[in-house]
This record gives C-alpha cells, sequence and structure tokens, in this order.
C-alpha cells in the first residue's frame, strides 16, 4: 500500500477538469508527465482507444492508461480521484450500457494486458486476470485440462461478465459465475487494493459479486476449475434452423423443455446470411459430453417440429462458443434491450418477430439480432439467494433486441424496434416487478429493475467504500 501513500502527495495539484478547454493532446500529455513516471513502464498513456463491440454511445477517452500491473490499476485510479477525472475500466469492450459518460477528459483504464489464467496445482481453482476475455480463458482451461464457468461468447470480458452475474454453458452443473468466485483483487475508490474474500470483507464480497464495476476495479479472481479429461471437456451443440411459420411451434417446445443440469437452449432471430439476409429463427441447443444420439433425444421436441437444416455435432471446450463469433464482431451501432421473464409466449414472440423483420430490412440492418436464452437454473437456486447482490435467480429465461447497423439516421428506428420488443417481453413478463440482468440491460432502466431487492444494501456498500462515486460509469448505484 505504500506507493498509494507516497504519490498522494505528488497528485495533490490541480484538478484536471477545472482546466480550459483542455483537448484529448493536452491531457495525455499532462498524463504523461504526471501519471506515467509512477507506473510500471513509462510508455503506457495513449490516446488510442481499444475497440468496442457496440459504438453506440460508447465512452469517448480523451486518455488511455494500459495498465500492465496490479499497481497501474492503483497509481491510476489514485492519480484520477486526485484529479477527479472520471475514468472507466475496460475489459471485454462489450458493454453496451448508455451509462458511460468520460466527459471530455476521461480515462480509460484499458485491462487488456491483465490477461493472465493460472490453476493451482489440482486445478480446482484457476486464478483470472480483470483483463482476459473469455476466448483466452477459455483456452488456458481447455490447455490445463480444466472447466471454468464463463459466459458464451468469446469476445466478452470473463470477469466484465461474471461481475454482473455470469450466465454461461456450465450454470447447470457450477451456478453463476458470482456463485464460482473464491476471492477478489480489487482496486477500491481510495486507491486501495484488497484482497476480497467472504470473511476479509464480506459486504464488499456480496457487492462485488453482481454490482463489481461499481464498486472497484477487479484486478484478478479467483474462481473454482473443474479438472476434465478430455471426453469431460465435450458437448453436443450446433445450430438448428426453422422456417418462419414454425416460430409458435419452437416457442412451445422451449418453454416445455425440461431442461436437465447438462442441458441449455438459445433461440435467434438473425439474418440468413447473403445473398438475400432474409431473417431466420436458429435454435443452438446445447447438451454437455452429449452425442449426436443423446443429443437428438434431449432435444426430441424440437426435432419433431422440423428444422430446415441440423448443423449439430460434438464439439471440443474450446470451440464450444465458435458459433457466436459472428455475434462478437466489433464495431457498428447496437443500442441494446433487455429483459426477463417467467414464460416463453408464442403471441409475444410472433409479435418479436414482426417488429424484427420490419427492422432487419432496412439498410445496413440486416445483422440485427434478437436472443433468447434458456438454462437449466436448479443448480443455480440451490445456492442461497442473499449470498451474492446478483438478484435474479427466479427469472426464468432472458431476451434481448439488438438492431445492428451503420447509419446513425437509423438510430430512433433502432430505439423504436428495441423499445417495442422490450414492452412486449415486460408486458407478458409473469413477474412480480420488472427485472433485467444487468448486462443485458440498456441503461435507461430504474436501479430497481437491475438491482432488485439488493439495492439499498448496495447503496449503503457503495457509500461506505466509493464516498465520492468515482465508479460511476456502469449504473450507477449511487
Ligand atoms: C457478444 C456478447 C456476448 C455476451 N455473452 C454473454 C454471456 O454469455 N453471458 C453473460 O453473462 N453475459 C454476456 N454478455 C453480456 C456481458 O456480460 C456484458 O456486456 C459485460 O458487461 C461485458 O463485459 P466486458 O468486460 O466485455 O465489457 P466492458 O465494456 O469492458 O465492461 C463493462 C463494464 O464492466 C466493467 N468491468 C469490466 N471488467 C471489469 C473488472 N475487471 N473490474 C471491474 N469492472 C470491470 C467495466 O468498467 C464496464 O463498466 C455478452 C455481451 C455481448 C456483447
Amino acid at each position: 500500500m505504500m506507493f498509494v501513500i507516497l504519490f498522494s502527495s505528488l497528485f495533490a495539484s490541480a484538478s484536471l477538469t477545472s482546466a480550459a478547454a483542455v483537448d484529448a493532446g493536452s491531457v495525455a500529455q499532462r498524463l504523461r508527465t504526471e501519471l506515467a513516471p509512477h507506473l510500471s513502464r513509462h510508455d503506457l498513456i495513449s490516446t488510442e482507444a481499444p475497440p468496442r463491440w457496440s459504438s453506440f454511445n460508447a465512452p469517448h477517452p480523451a486518455v488511455v492508461v494500459n495498465v500492465e500491473t496490479e499497481s497501474d490499476v492503483a497509481i491510476t485510479v489514485k492519480y484520477c480521484t486526485s484529479k477527479d477525472i472520471p475514468f472507466l475500466a475496460q475489459n471485454g469492450g462489450s458493454g453496451w450500457a448508455t451509462t458511460f459518460d468520460l466527459g471530455p477528459n476521461g480515462v480509460l483504464v484499458n485491462l487488456a494486458r491483465l490477461n493472465q489464467v493460472t490453476f493451482n496445482a489440482d486445478k480446482t481453482q484457476a486464478t483470472i486476470g480483470g483483463g482476459s476475455n473469455i476466448s483466452n480463458t477459455i483456452a488456458h482451461s481447455y490447455a490445463a485440462g480444466a472447466l471454468i464457468e464463463t459466459g458464451n461468447c468469446n469476445c466478452a470480458g470473463t470477469l466484465g461478465a461474471i461481475l454482473g452475474g455470469g450466465y454461461g454453458n456450465l450454470m447447470g452443473l457450477y451456478g453463476f459465475g458470482v456463485d464460482n468466485i473464491l476471492s477478489l483483487r480489487v482496486v477500491t475508490a481510495d486507491g486501495q487494493l484488497r484482497d476480497v474474500t467472504a470473511s476479509s470483507y464480506p459486504d464488499l464480497f456480496w457487492g462485488l459479486r453482481g454490482a463489481g464495476p461499481n464498486l472497484g476495479i477487479v484486478t484478478s479472481a479467483v474462481v473454482k476449475s473443474y479438472p476434465a479429461t478430455e471426453k469431460d471437456m465435450e458437448a453436443w451443440t450446433g445450430s438448428l434452423v426453422f422456417s418462419p411459420d414454425k416460430l409458435e411451434e419452437v416457442v412451445q417446445a422451449i418453454q416445455d423443455l425440461e431442461l436437465q443440469s447438462d442441458m441449455n437452449i438459445f433461440m435467434y432471430f438473425i439474418s440468413g446470411g447473403l445473398p438475400a439476409n432474409e431473417p431466420a429463427i436458429v435454435t443452438t441447443p446445447f447438451l454437455y459430453k452429449g452425442n449426436v444420439t443423446s443429443g437428438r433425444a434431449a432435444f426430441a421436441s424440437l426435432y419433431a417440429i422440423g428444422p430446415e437444416t441440423d448443423n449439430t455435432a460434438v464439439i471440443p471446450y474450446n470451440q464450444w462458443n465458435a458459433g457466436g463469433d459472428a455475434f462478437c464482431s466489433f464495431g457498428g451501432r447496437k443500442p441494446s434491450y433487455g429483459a426477463g421473464f417467467q414464460n416463453m409466449v408464442p403471441k409475444t414472440w410472433r409479435e418479436t418477430w414482426n417488429e424484427y423483420v420490419e427492422f432487419q430490412k432496412k439498410p445496413t440492418a440486416e445483422n440485427s439480432v434478437v436472443l433468447l436464452e434458456a438454462y437449466s437454473l436448479t443448480k443455480a437456486r440451490s445456492v442461497d439467494p442473499n449470498s451474492a447482490s446478483f438478484p435474479y435467480r427466479n427469472v426464468n429465461f432472458n431476451a434481448v433486441a439488438i438492431p445492428w447497423y451503420n447509419d446513425t439516421s437509423l438510430d430512433s428506428e433502432a430505439q423504436s424496434f428495441g423499445n417495442a420488443a422490450r414492452d412486449l417481453w415486460r408486458a407478458t413478463d409473469g413477474l412480480a416487478q420488472t427485472s433485467t440482468y444487468i448486462n443485458f440491460a440498456h441503461g435507461d432502466e430504474d436501479l430497481q429493475v437491475v438491482y432488485g431487492s439488493s439495492l439499498s444494501k448496495l447503496q449503503s456498500i457503495k457509500h461506505h467504500y466509493d464516498p465520492k462515486d468515482q465508479f460511476r460509469q456502469w449504473f450507477n448505484i449511487n
């Protein structure tokens, strides 16, 4: 902790935001002079922002600090707070919330170089760097012969996804990402680096697992990992494509499926591809350690509807997410609207489809997506619901409408489409209160919608650890 005390005096000069009309170049110059000498290397300041999944309302930092060590994170946080400079950590860059606002002088703390993934001797614990994306985490995990509960898309930050809850292919077996966290190394608003566990900082540990980005920057996390043979690292998965007239049957089949712990299923509305980009209905069944026979049996009700195309196969762990790589493409405008709900209602989904088809045919909007996720939740619900601040173990399904386009003149139609889809899901959500997974939320929701019953306790934890609201970029709890 010495460096924090030492550098606090060095950082005591004038606030950056009070300086008149500073441009990005001069902000960078100032950080090169004042901050860079205290970092692990002197060339970590840049004005080149790393790419993001969506350019819609993306943060535009004046300066990027490409941190290489956890001390770099602590020193940068201390510097920014001493100067009242807005800052934001970026990991996978997939966060789409419209809540980012760095202003003209903001600093992006690029965590990408904190991407180490290591395992203990018996592979029951993995330490994941705060900047490791899912692709990198799975590559290390596969090479080590172990499974980790991550999200299902390679581009997302492993901890970015987990800190909000963490849905993934293995959650039927191992619960949510937050349930698998054992400890966290965290830089809090005072620039301190803390080892946060259930016993060292119980409130912070609880709050970080559901609302992490509001409480600090996680430089690394120790999570449970599961030693696995090659056979344990296989799943039967892929895509089944249905013609649009089958939508109601597909929706009903997903509603009626009794998902066992080794199963999950997604449904997408996506482009059927070139040349026509006709809208298509694609489902992606997943059966852990399944094969063609067991996979077809587990999802017999979908096969009975008669898919037009069947692209399922047995796939190794390091390829499970490959089918989502197109969805991971960076760039383009993607204001996204999520909602949670209890039942798949065929009429609701027909109306959603109609909205999708209308928007997807607009120029540059052909890659727009609607996504529906259904997981086995028995394991996740066996965990004490108050053990983490993630509030929504009770929610059965999550969906997101993603208008995806390049032409800014489509912004308002995109928002109309996203809002319309979300309104449809909410209208038949069967929930006592509107509930949206924070990582799928748009940014305009009431805090109660994303934090649920955890909100007031989170607020008091936030006031204790971040009284000046430095971590305010992600569904700000304050
Ligand atoms: C293509 C795609 C696929 C997805 N798939 C899944 C999925 O399978 N399961 C799932 O649960 N979610 C999924 N999501 C949602 C995803 O979890 C959220 O978008 C998440 O916020 C992305 O984190 P990131 O690090 O990629 O994004 P970023 O934009 O880098 O970060 C998002 C927020 O989290 C904060 N943050 C990131 N890392 C840290 C850290 N180490 N410490 C503190 N704060 C941090 C950032 O500061 C920012 O406020 C997906 C999103 C996309 C775009």
